[in-house]
């Protein structure tokens, strides 16, 4: 009987979805113990004053040690949130984070950012568990940013939307601060920003990868970004360029006025001893500041 069902489905699906149905099935059960069998290692990655060159915070990313191999989070990251999972594992991430960032934030003022998913944001206890984690690591609510997309956000329902708002609220209450992700390319940026409890902004690498792109189009990004980083400057929030490569996406997005930035030129997210060993080295890190009227102005 499964086989005629099973065929059935061949004839009226495309093949090639139910090889991707089988693959999420896969992934899904994984996940499931990914979290009491150790397998989710949370990396860093830091963000620095485009100043100084001085890291300011660090970025939690997670990875999934996975018995098939090493998986990125945009390879699980939408099946944990499909299936609920997001919950345990986000706190799990919070938890770690907290736990990792106590020393650097008590010896060199570093914070953490940590991504939480709209699913998180909407759970009823969600403020009480990110208190927690915090008082856990004996840590201020001002060591800690959530970092939230706005495409994540979008998609709850009105009285959704309102619940989320209001966990925001109340952890601001606390310290915590929140950035908006990837600014820029959801579909209502600017109603964003207005409507949201917002503190920091982080500006999507489509448009501070400019300096990369030749003609037309790297002059189209850069002056998107010139707007975004003014637009952040008018509402006195602070903007961080991600994604930075080069030295002369650096240069250029100082030359613009954005405040920090992280990205492969000032490191790669990694291990938290690694992390550890930069901040005790924070001179390697990155090029030198040039000034503001180099080539650019
Ligand atoms: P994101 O929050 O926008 O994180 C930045 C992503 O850009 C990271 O990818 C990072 O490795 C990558 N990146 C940093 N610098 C550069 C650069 O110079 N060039 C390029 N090409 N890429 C750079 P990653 O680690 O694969 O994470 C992807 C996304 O997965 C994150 O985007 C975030 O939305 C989500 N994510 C990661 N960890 C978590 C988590 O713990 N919880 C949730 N809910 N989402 C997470
Ligand atoms: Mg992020
Ligand atoms: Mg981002
Ligand atoms: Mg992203």
């Amino acid at each position: 009987a499964a086989k005629a069902a099973g065929k059935n489905q061949v004839r009226l699906f495309d093949p090639s979805l139910r090889v991707a149905q089988d693959r999420r099935s896969h992934l899904a059960e994984g996940l499931r113990h990914a979290v009491e069998r150790d397998q989710l290692v949370v990396h860093y990655q830091p963000v620095v004053s485009l100043g100084t060159g001085q890291v300011q915070s660090v970025e939690a990313l997670l990875r999934w040690q996975s018995p098939d191999g090493l998986v990125m989070p945009d390879g699980f990251i939408p099946v944990a949130e499909d299936t609920g999972l997001i919950v345990p594992i986000g706190e799990h991430v919070l938890r770690r984070a907290c736990a990792d960032v106590r020393p650097w934030f008590e010896r060199h003022g570093v914070r953490v950012h940590v991504n939480v998913s709209a699913r998180q944001l909407r759970e009823p206890d969600v403020v009480e568990q990110v208190l927690r984690a915090l008082r856990d690591a004996s840590l201020p609510g001002r060591a800690l940013v959530l970092e939230i997309t706005e495409t994540a956000l979008l998609a709850a329902e009105e009285p959704e939307a309102t619940l989320v708002e209001s966990h925001l609220s109340r952890l601001r209450e606390h310290g915590v601060r929140v950035a908006i992700d990837d600014f820029g390319t959801g579909y209502s940026s600017l109603a964003y920003l207005q409507r949201l409890p917002v503190d920091i902004v982080k500006i999507d690498g489509a448009f501070t990868r400019f300096a990369a792109e030749p003609g037309e189009e790297g002059r189209r990004r850069r002056a998107l970004a010139s707007a975004i980083v003014d637009l952040c400057r008018s509402l006195d929030l602070p903007a961080v360029a991600e994604q930075i490569e080069t030295d002369d996406e650096a240069d250029a997005l100082r030359a613009l006025g954005c405040p920090e930035g992280q990205g492969y030129l000032f490191g790669r997210p990694a291990p938290r001893e690694a992390i550890g060993a930069l901040l005790e080295r924070p001179a390697r890190l990155g090029s030198v500041p040039t000034p503001r009227t180099a080539q650019d102005a």
